[in-house]
């Protein structure tokens, strides 16, 4: 299994449906999950343990974990203990500067209008760990909902007899309030519903497979989520002055994390194209992920596309909407300029997707399935929530009075229009 080569002017209606309303298996595991979810929903922790010994193997005792976390890192070897530390700090001075100021403006004479935001008091996040482990995703969850001021800050992670130390480690310095041993499908609704451990949260944010993300999706509508942040994608845009063997790389990365991740490079130069393929094939043989990488560049919704120009190649890019988006062209700021559908773009041929993954500071939570023609990444205001407030002088009241009691009147809300006049009334009675 290889990376194949498209043309895009030759693509067929399924090879567009497959590029363009991919769901990486999402769809196909729908009622399943939505079986799991009532069970938990119904019955709590029983079903919870159940479901984590059918689906990680693992009997657990305590689901609880908090504590763990701080002993994990405790004993940690320092240069990761470090690479932790750094890679929070980042994160979090990226995410400070993202923190709304209230504010309030005149907006006509005696009309004073704003905005204040709050933080969302209890949210979940789910830091995924089942092909692989992912300190970083505790990271990029908790650290954005403590600095916007969440109050408590659930973390939960599948289950392993031996948990990952770094991802413990990870939890802990990012700051959650409370961890629980538990993933997939059980434990998005065990955020979503409560059960006798888990205390129930009002919003839930977080990458996962297509269990989780398939789950997040069952549960939208009870509770709050961010949005879905599957199996991980990329889109890699090159021209000739793009070194292959680096395109390759970025593939070949995304591709490790899942065999139902989508990856593709665009380009409008053949001989690009040709060599990227070749570069892909021989860096995944050297791959310990080798199994998964093969499977994710067999995927439907994976290839390298060949275009017959540059602008044919953005069409693409903008119709696919991926999660990342990596432009190595002569002239990249030109190509991001006509690009407006992306979760998060990598600039430039030092640029590898790796940082923002880990440590450049940005989110790497961020939406797949064509998500991001509609919404962004984890950012603070994930964590928070707008109130509008509003104060009138009677002057700023008199300016708009007929405009609302027209439009009630035409409305046929009477009690509107009346508790408006009998204010302008007061006035002109003075
Ligand atoms: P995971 O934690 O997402 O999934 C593991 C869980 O899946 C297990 O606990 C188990 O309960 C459940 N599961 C597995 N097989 C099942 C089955 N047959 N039936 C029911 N449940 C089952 O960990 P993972 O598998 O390593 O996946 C991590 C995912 O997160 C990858 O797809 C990666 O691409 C994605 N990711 C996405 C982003 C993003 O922002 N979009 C960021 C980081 C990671």
């Amino acid at each position: 299994m290889s990376i194949e080569v498209h043309t895009i002017a030759d693509l067929g209606p399924d090879d567009r449906v497959a590029f363009f309303e991919r769901d990486a298996g999402i769809d196909a595991i729908s009622d399943d999950v939505h079986e799991i979810v009532e069970r938990v929903r119904t019955e709590g922790d029983v079903a919870v343990r159940e479901y984590t010994n059918e689906f990680d193997g693992v009997t657990v005792g305590n689901l609880e974990i908090t504590d763990q976390c701080e002993r994990a890192y405790d004993e940690l070897e320092d240069d990761v203990c470090e690479a932790i530390e750094t890679a929070a700090a980042n994160v979090r001075e990226f995410h400070e500067a993202q923190v709304p100021d209230d504010w309030r403006e005149e907006f006509g004479p005696g009309r004073e209008l704003g905005r204040r935001f709050r933080p969302i008091e209890r949210v979940g996040v789910y830091v995924p760990g089942g092909a692989a482990a992912y300190p970083s995703s505790a990271i990029m969850g908790v650290v954005p909902a403590v600095v916007a001021g969440v109050e408590h800050v659930t973390v939960v992670t599948p289950p392993a007899d031996e948990m990952n130390p770094v991802t413990l480690a990870a939890i802990h310095v990012a700051g959650a309030d409370a961890v629980y041993s538990v993933g997939g499908v059980q434990a998005i609704a065990g955020l979503a519903y409560g059960t006798e451990t888990i205390t129930r949260v009002q919003k839930i944010v977080g990458p996962g497979n297509k269990w989780v993300t398939a789950a997040k999706a069952a549960v939208r509508g009870d509770v709050e989520i961010d949005f879905l942040a599957g199996p991980s994608e990329i889109v890699v845009v090159a021209d000739e002055t793009a070194d292959p063997g680096d395109v390759a790389a970025e593939l070949v990365a995304q591709a490790e994390h899942d065999p139902n991740a989508s990856v593709v490079a665009v380009t409008a130069d053949s001989d690009t194209a040709a060599a990227i393929a070749a570069a892909v094939d021989e860096q995944a043989n050297a791959r310990e992920r080798e199994e998964t990488i093969r499977a994710a560049l067999d995927n439907d919704a994976s290839g390298v596309l060949l275009a017959r120009s540059m602008s044919e190649a953005i069409l693409f890019t903008e119709e696919y909407a991926p999660e990342h988006l990596s432009i190595i062209t002569d002239d990249d700021e030109s190509v991001l300029e006509r690009i407006d559908s992306a979760g998060s773009v990598f600039l430039g041929p030092n640029t590898p997707v790796a940082a923002g993954d880990y440590a450049s500071g940005t989110n790497h939570v961020l939406p797949t399935n064509g998500g991001a023609r509609v919404t962004g990444g984890l950012s603070v205001e994930t964590f928070m929530r707008s109130t509008t407030v509003q104060r009138l002088s009677s002057e700023g009241l008199s300016e708009i009075g007929e405009t609302i009691t027209t439009l009630a009147d035409a409305e046929g809300l009477e009690a509107h229009a009346a508790s408006v006049r009998r204010r302008l009334d007061d006035e002109s009675s003075d």
